[in-house]
């Protein structure tokens, strides 16, 4: 048998025992790449990305091993090897010994590589850049005034809105402002919760306490975006109003955002509450569709791209809700037209659109997210809605739930209420952290975006 029919016997295989949509999308671009070179029984098995790989690795190994055993009795294992969606011959491909997993970088990193280590922050959000509108307005006015009297006016300065709206670019818009108007003698720290999570987790691990008092309570301005976060973790929590009240008694200014204002944050310790009610607090809504275009524009012209102004009006009343996927539509058209060297039609120009603000369907139902979550994980759909506690239906229990807000907008406590009779907090908390470790785990959000691809053909 050559590489491909042995393939063709194992995938008969599999097909009989997985489901389709399931099928189609691990197995649609394996294959088979022979046994490796020193003959030690192992077989190499040829996935489009990292994220396939990992995914059959964990859930079809054995029926994989199984079936390539019936055919060749000495092989012993299997080793998973990315090689891309378009190998043209695969069975050409080189068999050497695969290099390791680690070797694929995580992303963030092209991007982290501009921000200052000693602050944090990043050059390319500044108050230059950033439109005002009457979305913003507010906020804006009280991060200047956060400059011109560090620590004194607005203490703390409490910044809150929905994703993509601009709170980290205004947060440290005004710290990289700091910088330049005092000329360095001020100093500034900006972390995201997490990292001021983990720098305290770490610390109580390593029982260096010392170094994180020292960090944060040494500065002049402090940062701290996405404080949702910290809610309810009684450790982070206690040591992050220490270090508030320290900064605070000193005169030294607290600049904070959130999805949500200080009273919706459900976890977060009364005391903390009162504290940044104390302060100013400000919000950013969606802008109207004046800043969206006046966005656009000034984007347009940092990518030195030329633009027809049809277009941006149309994507400026499109894109409404996120300043973020304003900017993917742009860059996707932007691109699309230097790749085609003219410009963009209507039909392209609406599948860019559609794909970037996700229209649901009118007619998915929770029942619908619950089918569609529970056959990607092929886990029995029961173990979902009732009150089970499997360690195999958490995850897809929380990407439900994340679902069922996100696509459906349902209430909480009707979410919790759907996937076995839970209370608002459970869905609160599974929602939020989905939505969060979607930006940091590319494999997380890969899953999603297959989950809603099914959920959307139904
Ligand atoms: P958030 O922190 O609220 O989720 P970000 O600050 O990350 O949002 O903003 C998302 C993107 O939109 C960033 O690239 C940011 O530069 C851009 N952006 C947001 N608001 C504005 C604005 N008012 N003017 C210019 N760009 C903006
Ligand atoms: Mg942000």
């Amino acid at each position: 048998m050559n590489h491909e029919d042995v393939w063709q016997t194992v995938l008969g295989d599999i097909e009989l025992q997985i489901s389709r949509p399931n099928f189609l999308t691990w197995l649609k671009n394996s294959q088979f790449l022979g046994k490796d070179e020193k003959d030690t029984g192992v077989a190499l098995v040829g996935l489009p990305n990292n994220f396939a790989k990992e995914w059959v690795k964990s859930r079809y190994h054995k029926i994989i091993l199984g079936s390539l055993r019936n055919i060749d009795g000495s092989i012993k294992n299997i080793d998973y090897v990315v090689v891309g969606a378009n190998a043209k011959n695969p069975i050409a491909i080189s068999v050497k010994k695969p290099k390791a997993d680690n070797d694929v970088r995580p992303q963030s990193e092209l991007i982290e590589t501009r921000i200052d280590p000693k602050t944090n922050l990043n050059p390319r959000y500044d108050f230059k850049t950033f439109i005002v509108g009457s979305s913003n307005e507010m906020a804006y006015a009280a991060a200047q005034a956060v400059v011109k009297d560090v620590g004194k006016k607005y203490n703390p300065l409490f910044v809150y809105g929905g994703v993509g709206l601009g709170k980290t670019h205004l947060i440290q818009s005004i710290g990289n402002e700091i910088i330049l108007a005092y000329k360095n003698q001020v100093s500034v720290l900006y972390v995201s919760s997490e990292k001021f999570i983990n720098d305290v987790v770490q610390a109580l691990r390593n029982k260096r306490m010392d170094d994180v008092k020292r960090k944060y309570r040494d500065i002049d301005v402090l940062i701290i975006d996405d404080i949702q976060f910290i809610g309810g973790k009684t450790a982070t929590e206690q040591e992050f109003f220490y270090t508030f009240n320290t900064l605070y008694e000193n005169n030294k200014q607290i600049i904070i955002s959130s999805d949500r204002p200080p009273s919706a944050i459900p976890t977060l310790e009364e005391r903390l509450r009162s504290r940044f009610e104390g302060g100013m607090i400000v919000d950013v809504v969606y802008p109207d569709y004046e800043t969206r275009l006046a966005i656009l524009k000034t984007k347009a012209k940092e990518t030195g791209a030329v633009l027809d102004e049809k277009i941006m009006e149309q994507i400026a009343a499109r894109v409404q809700k996120n300043i973020r996927e304003l900017e993917g539509v742009l860059n996707k058209v932007v691109f699309y037209e230097q790749y085609k060297s003219g410009q963009i039609d209507n039909k392209k120009l609406e599948e860019i659109i559609n794909e970037a603000v996700q229209v649901a369907p009118r007619n998915i139902t929770p029942n619908d997210i619950v089918k569609t979550v529970a056959e990607f994980f092929e886990v029995p759909t029961a173990d979902m809605t009732q009150r089970s506690r499997k360690q195999e239906v958490v995850e897809p229990r929380q990407i439900a739930m994340y679902l069922m807000r996100e696509v459906l907008k349902m209430s909480y406590p009707h979410i919790g209420d759907r996937l076995g009779k839970r209370d608002h907090t459970t869905a609160i908390h599974a929602c939020d952290k989905i939505s969060k470790e979607i930006s940091q785990n590319p494999g997380l959000n890969q899953k999603i975006l297959l989950i809603k691809e099914r959920l959307y053909k139904l």
